[in-house]
């Protein structure tokens, strides 16, 4: 932006009245921006030293929005680790509105922790600055690490202390995301008993938005759904190849564009184990990492559901249609992480034997209880020559002709060596925002240091390329913090 205004478009609170309130943010006493992405902001066409003003600051905790905005508390229902609930809704968040990008297409300016709404339930509709700190900071590594993902644009301290275990700073976070259109919000809009025809209003528009190529197609709802699934799929599988554990993975924190939203009790894992749970309050387990493939398609059957009356009059032919389609995502997902594998290890192209390398492989990582992301950085250096690394994580017997394997499959591919081994440190990070270095750096920014976070953020926005002195940002913690490291939700 040149001007000091910024256009924002409502298209969201025109067209969806009865799935928004309109709301206003609450007081905040003393604003002050702590941290803006200016590389976002640049992308977004925003001006940085306009955020940075009266004006931009206003805007992002919420207090003086631009003349013709129109904030709403978006409305959304959602299964919350399996149990419905029919009204859930921004509690502590507001839809300020949606910017068109160059391209023409919208994405939302959102609110989090701009006060309490009438979603709001028990909650003071507010968040710490450390808990949005720390959702800037793994949603833009995200972001860098090439997985899709809503983003970040500012977190802004309100200037008022917020009640947790004690008083911690108040903070609003500006988050960009191609929308809020959450498997929750549709699941509201079928319970929505007033207007048979909301959901498919609402189908067509995430299929504008999202899917712009099925505009007006016939069989479009089918084909929306067969989207999402695939979208799904493809965002879960990159979280697998990643060490990601969401850890709250609700319908109403599941998007139709299949962006990562909710950056709430999620968590890199160190060591790899599929039953690795961080969060305190998933004492089941139920969104362990090696769960996640499986509830997606259990969210994905509650998106079906709702759309069945769109698919086809005839409900067991709806049904039968959107069965087929959620059948095709277990091997839309394996597709999509096989793909990933192959990069990681450094193939080009797909061969039969290629599943058993994969397993074989983190079947030794299980054994050995091996650093996820080191294990994976470690092979490109075998293939320069120097195996002392990936030697030292995995002590295997089975190594050496778990090598031999993979060795004979690159030769098989005529691969170039030097060159594979560098396409793979492009993709397996070196830097991902490791667990206890979040926890330092959120520590420091509670108590006024905000430079252990800085220097976090970008290292863990540059994650392929080492650099000299970062050493112990590639480090695992040792293992007490490691078991007994926990996450929270609604912080
Ligand atoms: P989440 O676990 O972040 O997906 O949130 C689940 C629901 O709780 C959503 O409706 C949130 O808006 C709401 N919520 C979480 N924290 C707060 C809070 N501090 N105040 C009000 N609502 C909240
Ligand atoms: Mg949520």
């Amino acid at each position: 932006m040149t001007t000091a205004t910024l256009e924002l478009s409502h298209s969201y609170a025109d067209e969806f009245p009865e799935m928004a309130v309109a709301w206003q943010a609450g007081s905040a006493s003393d604003p002050h921006l702590i941290v803006v992405n200016e590389s976002l902001a640049d992308e977004l066409g925003l001006d940085g030293a306009w955020l940075e003003s009266d004006l931009g600051l206003g805007l992002l905790v919420g207090t003086t929005l631009p003349i013709d905005t129109m904030p709403v508390a978006m409305a959304y229902a959602g299964h919350q680790f399996g149990g419905y609930s029919p009204t859930l809704g921004d509690g502590r968040a507001l839809l300020v509105g949606e910017l068109s990008r160059p391209d023409g297409s919208l994405v939302d300016v959102h609110l989090k922790g701009s006060g309490r709404t009438p979603y709001a339930r028990g909650g003071d509709g507010r968040a710490t600055l450390p808990a949005m700190l720390r959702e800037f900071l793994i949603a833009e590594a995200m972001h860098a690490l090439g997985v899709s993902t809503t983003r970040a644009l500012a977190v802004a301290a309100t200037g008022d202390d917020v009640l947790r275990d004690g008083p911690a700073a108040g903070a609003v976070l500006t988050r960009i995301a191609s929308s809020h259109l959450r498997v929750g919000s549709f699941q509201y809009a079928a319970a929505n008993a007033t207007d048979p025809d909301l959901v498919q209003r609402l189908a067509d528009y995430a299929i504008e938005r999202h899917y712009p190529a099925l505009v007006g197609r016939d069989g479009r709802y089918l084909a929306f759904l067969e989207s999402v699934v695939d979208a799904q799929a493809a965002l879960v599988a990159q979280w697998m190849l990643n060490g990601f554990i969401h850890g709250v993975m609700n319908t109403d924190n599941m998007l139709v564009s299949g962006e990562t939203i909710d950056y709430g009790p999620c968590a890199f894992m160190d060591r790899f184990d599929p039953s690795t749970v961080y969060s305190s309050i998933d004492s089941d387990g139920r969104y362990a990492f090696g769960n996640q493939p499986a509830v997606a398609q259990w969210n994905l059957a509650r998106l079906a559901e709702t759309l069945l009356g769109l698919i086809d009059d005839d409900r067991e032919a709806a049904i039968a249609a959107a069965t087929a389609v959620l059948k095709t995502y277990p091997d839309r997902y394996l597709h999509h992480w096989r793909q990933g594998m192959h990069a990681k290890i450094g193939l080009s192209a797909e061969a039969s034997s290629d599943a058993a390398l994969y397993d074989e492989l983190l079947n030794m990582m299980y054994d050995a209880k091996a650093d996820f992301t080191l294990t994976f950085r470690s092979l490109s250096n075998v293939l320069r020559g120097d195996d002392s690394a990936l030697r030292t994580i995995i002590d295997s017997p089975g190594l050496d002709s778990w090598i031999a394997d993979w060795r004979q499959r690159l030769d098989d591919e005529g691969a170039v060596l030097a060159t594979v081994a560098d396409e793979m440190d492009r993709n397996n990070p070196l830097y991902i925002p490791r667990n206890h270095l979040v926890e330092e750096a959120l520590d420091a920014a509670g108590h006024g240091d905000l430079s252990p976070f800085t220097e976090l953020l970008g290292v863990v926005t540059s994650p392929f390329d080492a650099q000299e002195g970062l050493q112990r940002f590639a480090v695992p913690p040792d293992e007490s913090f490691a078991a007994t490291y926990q996450t929270f939700c609604g912080t």
